[in-house]
């Protein structure tokens, strides 16, 4: 605490103001969490002074670090103009266009103010259109906190059930009547997936699933897994969902472009808003047309006071327009050169542990598992306490992850950031074969 006197203090104060001192689960740290002053590039400064390589970039949501100057003009002449108006603007239709143009399977497209409401559109878009009531997701996949998709975030061993999972509330008060519309597939078990989608057929509006699921160890969908879905949603009449809030940083077409198989939906947030709150629903014209409001009212009513707001939507149009592919191979070249360092660190210092991900994404698992799903990598706590001297251990040495070991990184990584990744990574598994106490 003595290194930190400034965050001490401000968490000391925000604990009078704020349940348990904090206002989004995901950022809190115990004793107390390191409060940010300001980014620059790939760099994030804490109240203390202490200057870091941003690993985690709001949760993915930064593809080019801190600060970028041509979203930062785009913002500025966007302010001068006005911030939100009760008519819409220009802008959504130059962001919209550009995300119809990246993405093969979208038509049209509807602006939200996070993942968590475009998840909850699509889901009930689905269900407008199909009139049906469930859904069905993948065990340990996150989606935000809409209450049907957060079944089943971070059941543990106790709770799994055989191989058909238990769908598990996530929150203490979900109600039966939610739980009872989930069904919950085991990943990349593309038998089950056809089984449980066939058995739930008639009243499955959509499935849901990231094809690179964070939480559900950023592990890719297999092609077996994915095949099966769209197969037996086809068959039953569901539609797929693919939940790229996270996984677009893939590729200049999202991960869709790099999967077998195209979604009738996607999900968007994050990136997209360069920075900004923001959050996209998009898909086939036929689905998306219950949102249409041109024929009297819609099969599926959205307004939202400041969704494709113009600050927004003018950061997000600069930050695709640097997100080209060069930006891309740039950022795929950076993510397999710390993948393979961090591989080799592992078995350099005889650690058992993997790092998986793909393009600008990775993370660590200290298991000597066969990283096949999310109960293969669900950790024991021996692992959890691992992950913290990893974790711990980046932050004393410069380098910023996140609680769950994902980094993601930017286009403001150079190379000379990559070799201080690399050595503060290599420090930290050391760090973790020494069992150093945090
Ligand atoms: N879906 C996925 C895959 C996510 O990772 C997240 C957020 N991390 C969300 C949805 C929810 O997005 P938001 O935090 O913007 O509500």
């Amino acid at each position: 605490a003595s290194t930190y006197p400034k965050s001490n203090a401000l968490y000391a104060e925000a604990k009078q103001y704020l349940p348990g001192g904090n206002t989004r689960t995901t950022v809190f740290e115990k004793p107390f969490p390191l409060y940010a002053s300001h980014g620059k590039g790939c760099h994030v400064w804490d109240v203390d002074g202490n200057r870091r390589i941003d690993c985690i970039n709001n949760y993915t949501s930064l593809i080019h670090g801190h600060a970028h100057p041509g979203i930062h003009q785009a913002v500025l002449k966007q302010m001068e103009r006005g911030t939100c108006f009760g008519m819409p603007t220009e802008s959504e239709i130059s962001l919209a266009r550009e995300l119809v143009r990246r993405l093969d399977s979208v038509d049209t497209v509807r602006f939200t103010n996070s993942g968590t409401e475009a998840v909850m559109m699509a889901i009930k878009a689905a269900r407008a259109y199909t009139g049906r009531p469930k859904i069905a997701k993948v065990e340990g996949a996150y989606h935000g906190s809409y209450d049907p998709a957060e079944i089943s975030l971070d059941p543990g061993p106790q709770q799994w059930g055989g191989n058909t999972p238990n769908p598990v509330p996530y929150a203490k008060g979900t109600p039966a009547s939610v739980i009872e519309d989930v069904i919950v597939l085991p990943f990349n078990d593309p038998d089950k997936a056809k089984e449980l989608i066939s058995l739930h057929g008639r009243d499955l509006a959509a499935i849901l699933i990231d094809p690179l699921p964070n939480r559900a160890g950023l592990i890719p969908a297999s092609d077996a897994f994915l095949g099966a879905i769209r197969e037996t949603a086809d068959a039953v009449g569901a539609l797929v969902i693919f939940d790229e809030v996270i996984s677009f940083r893939l590729s200049h077409g999202g991960a869709q472009a790099l999967f077998s198989i195209s979604p009738d939906l996607t999900t968007l947030g994050k990136v997209i808003g360069g920075g900004f709150p923001v959050g996209a629903v998009g898909g086939r014209r036929d689905v998306m047309a219950v949102f249409d409001p041109s024929s009297g009212k819609p099969a599926l009513p959205h307004g939202g006071t400041f969704s494709a707001n113009p600050v927004t939507m003018q950061a997000g149009c600069a930050a695709l327009e640097y997100l080209d592919e060069q930006a891309f191979s740039h950022l795929d070249r950076i993510g397999g050169e710390v993948r393979h360092a961090a591989n080799e660190a592992l078995k350099r210092h005889g650690v058992p542990g993997v790092v998986v991900g793909m393009g600008s994404l990775l993370k660590i698992h200290f298991t000597d598992r066969a990283p096949a799903n999310y109960r293969a990598v669900y950790p024991t706590p021996a692992e959890t306490s691992k992950l913290r001297i990893f974790n711990r251990t980046l932050i004393e040495n410069g380098i910023l992850p996140s609680g769950y070991g994902l980094m993601a990184l930017s286009t403001a990584m150079a190379a000379d950031d990559i070799h201080q990744i690399n050595a503060a990574i290599d420090l930290a598994i050391r760090a973790v074969k020494n069992q150093e106490p945090l």
